[in-house]
């Protein structure tokens, strides 16, 4: 199997939110020798040196400093850690009978049906309390991830609910419960903690809270009869976010500085501290610039000079649905890169930014296809035109052709994801 496909199925298994994502990109930088600046010191970088920083767990900028002059730019690219999925109410503990249950609250805009009867596991972070040390009363954050099956969403029977398949509409609030115990669990309401106490090897009455989301267990995998398909949770927007990570990592010593930047909380709509809407990157591309020596108006020089690559996953043509497409652009697997446009500019794409991107493309020896919304449709959005807007850089939005966006598991190409690689790689040499 193809070294990045391996490497990306290991991502997306062991990246059940941004959490855990964070991590697995960080020790990825970590072993090509990435120095972790930290956010409340001074920094002093040096020409040819390779940066992170890590804001909250939870989102990362990362960059290699490149040989020419800081004013001759940087090239940028980004996409998003999260996804949509359930997150658990912790105190919604229930026992039912001989088992217990929780509520969830929905993350952004999944495809809810498809949350129903998988395996779930449980991941994100606990805060819990030190005891019998010198510590002993002071708190901590820990990254929390159950890699089993722990939890699963029930449909009722096809016998007891006899509309499902008749545009039935699951409710949030009473559907979605999830199945957490049966009787060989306590009745204490205290499932989940002791789950998660279990796992950081401490007591349960040590934990003091709990940020917890389910997501599924089924491992990913490579699909039809030539292999050439990858189903796996997450791919939006994972799969990009570790296209540009590799790109990142298989580039040495570039011209421009090479900026990775790898956001929360787009599907809740990025405004967040870690969110593209945020000055997370601004802020630091600023410091950046001031520890190379620029002054405000080398600056704004190197900021014109700039290139933002937006990585977000694209709509794959799926002929069982071919009426909701507009069939000359509607993007095939395995065909290419999708550069995708908007004339409300709910992406980035600019006639000038596509130029741009093609010329990469051609260089690159990778082909790339065109991706628009039927005109009676409303269009989706990525980080591409927020992060434009606020840092000033010329920016194009692209993406790797996928079914199912937004479902449980989603399914992109093999080979498109090692042409984003290669051209990403091209792109960060120049
Ligand atoms: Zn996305």
């Amino acid at each position: 199997m193809n070294k990045h496909i391996k490497d990306l199925m290991s991502f997306l298994d062991n990246s059940p939110t941004s959490i855990q994502a964070v991590q697995q990109i960080e020790t990825r930088l970590l072993a090509k020798g990435f120095t972790r600046l930290d956010e409340n010191e001074s920094w002093h970088v040096k020409t040819g040196g390779k940066y992170y920083i890590n804001r909250d767990d939870a989102a990362v900028v990362a960059f290699q400093i490149g040989s020419l002059s800081p004013m001759d730019g940087f090239h940028l690219a980004g996409a998003h850690l999260d996804s949509p999925c359930l997150k658990i109410k912790p105190e919604s503990e229930k026992r039912h009978g001989n088992f217990s249950q929780v509520g969830v609250e929905v993350y952004g805009s999944p495809i809810i049906a498809t949350w129903f009867d998988r395996s779930l596991g449980l991941a994100g972070r606990a805060v819990w309390r030190e005891k019998g040390s010198k510590k002993a009363g002071k708190t901590q954050i820990s990254p929390v991830n159950i890699a089993r099956p722990a939890a699963i969403i029930p449909n009722a029977a096809l016998h007891i609910n006899r509309k499902v398949n008749d545009g039935f509409e699951y409710n949030k609030q009473n559907h979605l419960q999830a199945i957490i115990g049966d009787c060989e669990t306590p009745a204490d309401g205290s499932i989940l903690k002791n789950l998660v106490a279990g796992e950081l090897r401490i007591d349960a009455e040590q934990i003091v809270s709990m940020e917890l989301f389910v997501y599924e267990t089924t491992k990913a995998e490579l699909n039809g009869s030539d292999a050439s398909l990858l189903v796996s949770a997450r791919q939006d927007d994972q799969t990009m976010s570790h296209a540009i990570l590799s790109a990142l990592l298989g580039v040495s010593k570039p011209n421009k500085t090479a900026i990775a930047v790898w956001y929360d909380h787009e599907e809740i709509g990025s405004m967040t501290r870690q969110g593209a809407f945020s000055t997370f990157l601004s802020g630091i591309m600023e410091r950046l610039m001031m520890a190379l020596g620029l002054d405000r108006e080398q600056q704004l020089i190197a900021l014109r000079n700039s290139y933002l690559v937006s990585g977000d996953m694209a709509h794959a043509f799926l002929p069982a649905f071919a009426q909701n497409y507009d069939t000359d652009y509607a993007p095939r697997i395995n065909q290419g890169i999708v550069i995708k446009s908007n004339i409300n500019h709910k992406y980035a794409t600019t006639l000038a930014s596509k130029q741009r991107f093609i010329e990469v493309c051609e260089k690159a020896g990778v082909s790339w296809q065109e991706f628009l919304t039927r005109s009676d449709v409303p269009c989706g959005s990525t980080i591409g035109p927020i992060a434009e807007a606020l840092n000033g850089v010329m920016t194009i939005d692209i993406g790797s052709p996928m079914w199912a966006m937004h479902s449980i598991r989603e399914t992109s190409g093999v080979h498109d994801h090692i042409s984003l690689i290669k051209v990403l790689i091209e792109y960060y040499k120049q």
